[in-house]
């Protein structure tokens, strides 16, 4: 809906998409990701000693910097993520970085910034040739301590999300996994961001975080300032700014509703998700890693539906050793036992990228080294997961996923190198648990129509709604100037979903879907009517969707998507289900502005 804040009183508002909701208000603090303008300019002979002296001084602060940094992460995460930080102190001892920008002061004359990033040029360029895996990785270290040098040099402020001081919303043109893994929550209370979709790597992780997010705000970090304070309405997607004390106290209104509202869904946390006629379905959370598992009991998550394992590997330097892997996994079946834990294997790419080795960008991430693609091309690392993943199915109920499956080969071959990780641990004398089911993501077209096929292979599908819906539609699901393509109703969708589900039921395999359709409040009709068994999304919308569930019959939403599916086009779907659902759950629908 269009709310219209004019007749509340006076504030400017940028439209983007929600992303993550509730409502927050906050004083903006604007990410400079950017690296920094370098001036060009030549000095004079007499400025060499300043200039000199100015960048041993930026040298011996950085270090100062770091190591506060390094001691700060080692008391929160431990000794193995401050690691980081020691190859960069190391960089800032080198001295082709350091003697050599030294020299290029003195011998052609130029200021500190310049030469520091003509030598950072230079080193990185020869370092890029080299076959050295190790070397490579440490591009990314160089180029961010030159960011880090040419900040103190230009006297610019070097805030990172990690050392906020304040409670902030934090405004970006984007976020990458580096960004978002470095957030606190006690600090960053909700960001708005000029790029990305709903299913993008931000907007998920805004919903792990349970803060309120808007993305595809375009321009926002030129409208916003430093520091001024700005509402997001992350319902209905809106940043808000520059506005009278009658649209705060509007705001602050609908954000004690929406609170309440939420508390009142909470109490349902411990009943089923059955429908009135008693239809019983399985309701997982999404998660990122174990630190998200209190969350999804809190809101009543009866498993784990999909663990995105890739943040365990992400924002790291190496690749995490099979027992620090199998903890976290083990940490999860055993908080979540005798529930059901989901874990998929490595699904970087796409948008989740800075995985350590991964160093050329392509040119479609979305359409390149991705999901089993990655980990079939890198047996070690694929073994090194699947064995840390059985070793934790001897602790609860273990089950193990493929994502972006698009042949039957891959599959054949993911399931060859799982035996090849139980053989190893019979070896070894390890424990597992030898029938746990392995299953696939649904997320290609060519999946789809080879459903039939790969459930022979599997146990279960997962439907990946967030590929699924890019794929077929041909719309990169985090570019925001073709959101407006990107259509969960669209028929193609609906089709392919219903495909799935028949095939699935032919060969008595259960089938669930993870992408965050399942958490949208208007499509739990159309999921459940579908066929599905199990839905899995971000713990903070599982006590809507189990609402929705529970004040429902099965026969009525079979009805509705014999409806939908006659349906052209994904507009008309989605104006029915508003029809429908401000009859069935008008509480809900005004807490959502369904209008
Ligand atoms: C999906 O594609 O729907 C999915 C759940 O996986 P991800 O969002 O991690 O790609
Ligand atoms: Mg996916």
């Amino acid at each position: 809906m269009i709310l219209n804040l004019s007749e509340i009183g006076r504030a400017t508002t940028i439209e983007g998409i929600p992303a993550s909701p509730g409502i927050v208000i906050g004083k903006a603090f604007i990410l400079d990701a950017e690296r920094p303008h370098v001036p060009e300019e030549e000095i004079a002979a007499e400025e060499i000693g300043r200039e000199v002296e100015r960048f041993r001084e930026a040298i011996e602060d950085t270090k100062v910097l770091l190591r506060r940094l390094r001691g700060e992460l080692e008391e929160e995460l431990g000794e193995n993520q401050a690691a980081i930080f020691d190859a960069h102190l190391m960089i800032l001892e080198d001295s082709m970085v350091v003697e050599g920008t030294l020299k290029r002061i003195t011998d052609d004359c130029t200021r500190a910034e310049l030469a520091l990033t003509e030598t950072i040029g230079h080193v990185t360029r020869a370092m890029g040739r080299t076959e050295d895996e190790y070397l490579k990785d440490r591009i990314y270290d160089i180029k961010d301590i030159e960011r880090r040098l040419l900040m103190r040099l230009l006297g610019r402020d070097d805030r990172t999300l990690r050392n906020l001081d304040d409670e902030v919303i934090v405004v970006a043109h984007d976020l990458a996994p580096t960004d978002t893994a470095s957030m606190r929550k006690e600090r960053v209370k909700g960001f708005i961001t000029e790029v990305g979709g709903r299913t993008s790597h931000a907007s998920i992780m805004a919903r792990s975080l349970e803060i309120p997010a808007v993305v595809g705000a375009h321009s926002v970090t030129e409208s916003i300032s430093q520091g001024e304070t700005v509402i997001i309405d992350g319902v209905l997607g809106l940043v808000v700014y520059g506005f009278d004390t009658a649209v705060l106290e509007y705001y602050l209104e609908r954000k004690r509703e929406y609170e309440d509202f939420e508390k009142q869904l909470l109490k349902l946390k411990d009943y089923p998700a059955v429908t009135r006629d008693g239809r019983k379905f399985e309701l997982g959370a999404n998660i990122e890693g174990p630190e998200d598992v209190a969350s999804a009991v809190s809101h009543g998550a009866e498993g784990i539906g999909l663990f995105r394992t890739e943040y365990l590997f992400l924002a790291r330097q190496d690749i995490p050793s099979e027992d620090e892997q199998y903890e976290a996994y083990r940490s999860v079946v055993e908080s979540m036992a005798p529930g059901p834990v989901l874990i998929r294997t490595l699904d970087v790419g796409g948008d989740k990228f800075g995985l350590a080795g991964q160093h050329e960008a392509e040119a479609n991430p979305f359409l390149g080294w991705r999901g089993i693609r990655y980990s079939l091309a890198h047996p070690n690392i694929f073994i090194r997961q699947l064995k840390a993943i059985l070793r934790a199915s001897a602790y609860g109920n273990v089950r193990i996923m493929f994502p972006m499956v698009s042949s039957i080969n891959e599959v054949k071959d993911g399931k060859q190198v799982l035996e090849a990780a139980r053989q190893q641990l019979r070896i070894e004398g390890q424990e597992f648990c030898e029938d746990i089911e392995v299953g696939i993501m649904i997320e290609t077209p060519a999946a789809v129509v080879l459903a039939d096929a790969l459930a022979r292979e599997v146990d279960f599908f997962s439907i990946g709604s967030n590929d699924l819906i890019q794929y077929t539609l041909a719309v990169d699901r985090g570019n925001d100037r073709v959101a407006y393509l990107y259509d969960q109703y669209h028929p193609a969708v609906l089709e392919l979903i219903r495909q799935t589900v028949r095939a699935a039921k032919k060969h008595r395999k259960w089938v669930g879907l993870c992408g965050e359709m399942a958490g949208d409040p208007l499509s739990v009709l159309l999921l459940i009517g579908l066929g599905l068994s199990e839905l899995s999304t971000s713990p903070l919308m599982l006590p809507e969707v189990k609402s929705i569930i529970r004040s429902t019959s099965y026969n009525s939403a079979r009805k509705v998507v014999s409806r939908a599916l006659d349906m052209q086009t994904g507009p008309e779907v989605r104006r029915y289900l508003e029809q429908i659902f401000k009859r069935k759950y008008p509480e809900i629908s005004a807490t959502e502005m369904i209008v």
